[in-house]
């Protein structure tokens, strides 16, 4: 459903995306704060495209970990995958108010339903965290050349949903094709 309420700069703390609001926006009232006026302002459609974009330029679905249960007398091996949620980037990224936050998560573009009836999956889900492709990228690399020091650079678990995940690595390569025939679509209006 479209949301085109506006969005404004001053409902954005910081960071990239104020700034492309700065430079996309047209000066108008904001719908999240009445007394935001005459700011520059974007769609909450239009914010959550861009958000997307910055997203899947920054994060990617986080590499499985896992970890053996500390107690000896178990077996158990806890499955997690790297990184935050991508609500909890979001709104560490945003920093704005819940209001906001909402509307954007809820506009983000994916898979719609008829798509995932067709096999398609959602890339913005809960069933995995998602980690920056930087930090990905120089654990990979520390790896490589064998730079790993006290603390294990990889096989970390991600303390808060060690217990929840099975593993999973069909999700983790969701949406690669989908999301460029979106972004065509996208583009278009
Ligand atoms: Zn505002």
């Amino acid at each position: 459903m479209a949301d085109d309420r506006n969005l404004c700069l001053r409902c954005i703390e910081k960071g990239p995306l104020r700034n492309w609001i700065e430079r996309e926006g047209t000066e108008g009232d904001c719908d999240f704060d009445a007394s935001h006026t005459s700011v520059p302002c974007v769609t909450i459609d239009e914010f959550a495209e861009e958000a997307d974009r910055w997203f899947q330029t920054n994060y990617q679905p986080g590499a499985e970990t896992f970890e053996i249960d500390p107690d000896p007398d178990s077996d158990k091996i806890y499955h997690g995958t790297a990184g935050r949620s991508y609500d909890e980037i979001f709104s560490e990224e945003l920093d704005s108010s819940g209001d906001v936050l909402r509307a954007v998560i809820d506009a983000l573009p994916d898979a719609d339903h008829y798509e995932i009836a067709q096999g398609g999956e959602r890339f913005y889900t809960d069933a995995h965290n998602f980690e920056s492709i930087e930090a990905a990228r120089a654990r990979e690399k520390a790896d490589l050349i064998g730079l790993r020091t006290g603390m294990p650079s990889s096989g970390r678990i991600s303390a808060n949903r060690c217990n929840s995940l099975p593993a999973s690595s069909a999700s983790r390569r969701g949406r690669t094709n989908s999301s460029e025939s979106r972004r065509s679509t996208a583009r278009g209006r």
